[in-house]
């Protein structure tokens, strides 16, 4: 296909219309309102500057700054342009920033102010020459000297350019990056925006981080290619979230979002009058977590699966039965299948490895072509490193990540099946199963518990043991009970199970 404005993600985001120029595209937490004029004006502003800059298509721009509307600008310039946009986590260090630099080699960093000396001098070690700022407010040196006249249209683009660079988030192993397309983008974001029946009419409740799949493409994408609104949270703050569900039709948020707000006792049907939708991703939601926003609600929350190297790949109906524990069916267009180790297609309900092709999935790992090679079947399937089941009727669960598989005395255990048995005992909060290396069986089953502090230890430990014996086999019951005080999550909610691997290794 030839290169043209319309395959280009800006372009088909349709920030531009016309129809929208009037209409609330974001609302700050500072009462702020931003139209889609305000937007595409500032996104052209920052087009203009960058190419003035010397920026080029396919020119890496790496953005480490929080969460504000003019960062949302800066990505919607970034696609004008043709540039590559590559967001970063705002608690990197500076080690870790170094490596990002050094990988990704880009033309530009945009950081925060107080980040500007240290990263300067570790941006000029990687050989990238021009470093501005950007600050929470809106502020730095990025928005200095800004034109109002734009003349930089949004350049043509083929389906198979570059659009984003992000890095996966590497608990294990160094980071890689995975190269998104205008089309891998596009294309999800319409079925999405169809699949979940977006509206201009929503107003979505937008809490997430925007260096991420899930707040920046899933939740920024839906809302803007529908002429829908925002309300444009910094962080996730319950409280405050509770106060705003009154004005959004639609939610979106990681697991620990909606145990949070079920933690306030005020938190009921009454508060969810104006919602239509909450939306959950990016970790596993709990049974115990569905099941308890419904009775309190009445809303089912809709849970959907992907990651950074597809985007979004599976979800629960809008209209049909939304089913607790499971991330629905294949999106439109999306064929996802489970297979052995061998590569062969196993039958309904057995686990296996997932594997997804479509156009959402990536073009290729950043300078990797090897990797990008062995992680593709002949056929185009990606292995996406997940394990699932898919039942009878197709919906799809996700068992855990392959190396969280847990090898016993050559038997393999999914830590999801003891994680549910355990989950379901009175007195505790949430589980995490791995496995520790053990002389005798390669790697034996520990079970780390958070107590919900309604039982003592011991007594939780035996009826933890006793539900475990009548549901599983011998061989998948744990051998050691640890507990403690909360899990380690990163900032989507996963559970970091490598890090548990390592503090109880000995
Ligand atoms: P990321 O690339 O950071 O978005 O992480 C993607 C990973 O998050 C997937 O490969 C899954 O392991 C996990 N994940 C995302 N959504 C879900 C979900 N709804 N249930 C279980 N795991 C999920």
């Amino acid at each position: 296909m030839a290169r043209s404005v319309e395959n280009n993600l800006y372009y088909r985001l349709g920030i531009d219309k016309p129809e929208r120029a009037q209409r609330t595209v974001l609302e700050t937490e500072n009462g702020r309102v931003w139209i889609y004029s305000d937007l595409s004006t500032m996104a052209k502003s920052l087009a203009q500057k960058l190419c003035a800059l010397g920026v080029t298509q396919g020119d890496r721009i790496s953005v480490q700054v929080d969460k504000s509307a003019e960062a949302l600008a800066l990505y919607l310039a970034c696609l004008r342009i043709g540039a590559v946009y590559h967001p970063l986590n705002t608690a990197y260090s500076l080690a870790e920033m170094r490596y990002f630099l050094d990988n990704a080699e880009p033309r530009l960093l945009v950081c925060s102010p107080a980040q500007e000396e240290r990263l300067t001098h570790v941006a000029r070690h990687c050989g990238v020459e021009l470093v501005l700022t950007l600050d929470s407010a809106g502020a730095g040196t990025l928005m200095q000297d800004l034109l109002d006249q734009q003349t930089c249209d949004p350049v043509p683009v083929f389906t198979s350019t570059s659009a984003a660079l992000l890095y996966s988030s590497g608990t294990t192993g160094r980071p890689k990056g995975i190269v998104l397309t205008h089309e891998n983008l596009a294309s999800n974001a319409e079925v999405l925006v169809d699949l979940w029946g977006f509206s201009a009419n929503d107003v979505l409740l937008h809490s997430l981080p925007i260096y991420h799949v899930h707040g920046l493409f899933v939740a920024c994408h839906c809302a803007l290619l529908s002429g829908a609104s925002m309300l444009w949270n910094a962080g996730f703050e319950a409280q405050k979230v509770l106060a705003q569900l009154g004005r959004s039709s639609v939610m979106m948020g990681v697991p620990t979002y909606y145990s949070r707000l079920l933690s306030l006792p005020e938190f009921d049907s009454g508060s969810c009058k104006s919602m239509r939708l909450f939306i959950s991703g990016s970790a596993p939601l709990l049974s115990s977590t569905f099941a308890e926003f419904e009775q309190r609600t009445g809303h089912r929350i809709l849970e959907r699966y992907g990651m950074t190297e597809t985007g979004m790949s599976t979800s629960n109906p809008l209209n049909g039965e939304r089913r607790a524990g499971t991330v629905g069916f294949p999106l439109p267009g999306v064929e996802v299948r489970v297979e052995d180790d061998q590569g062969a297609i196993l039958p309904a309900e057995e686990v296996g490895n997932l594997l997804v092709k479509g156009p959402n999935v990536f073009k290729e790992y950043w300078g990797m072509p090897e990797k990008t090679a062995a992680d593709f079947t002949e056929d185009g399937f990606f292995k996406t490193g997940d394990l699932a089941t898919i039942d009878a009727e197709g919906y799809v669960a996700i068992v855990g990540r392959s190396k969280d598989l847990i090898i016993t005395g050559g038997l393999n255990v999914y830590p999801k099946e003891i994680e549910i048995v355990i989950d379901r005992c009175d007195g505790v909060l949430e589980s995490a199963v791995i496995g520790l290396s053990d002389d005798d069986f390669g790697e034996r089953v520990v079970a780390v518990i958070v107590p919900d502090g309604t039982k003592h230890e011991a007594d939780l430990e035996q009826c933890v043991r006793r539900e475990l014996q009548e549901s599983l086999a011998g061989f998948k019951r744990p051998k050691d009970y640890i507990f403690i005080d909360s899990l380690p999550r990163n900032a989507m909610g996963k559970v970091q199970k490598a890090l548990l691997r390592e503090r109880f290794a000995d």
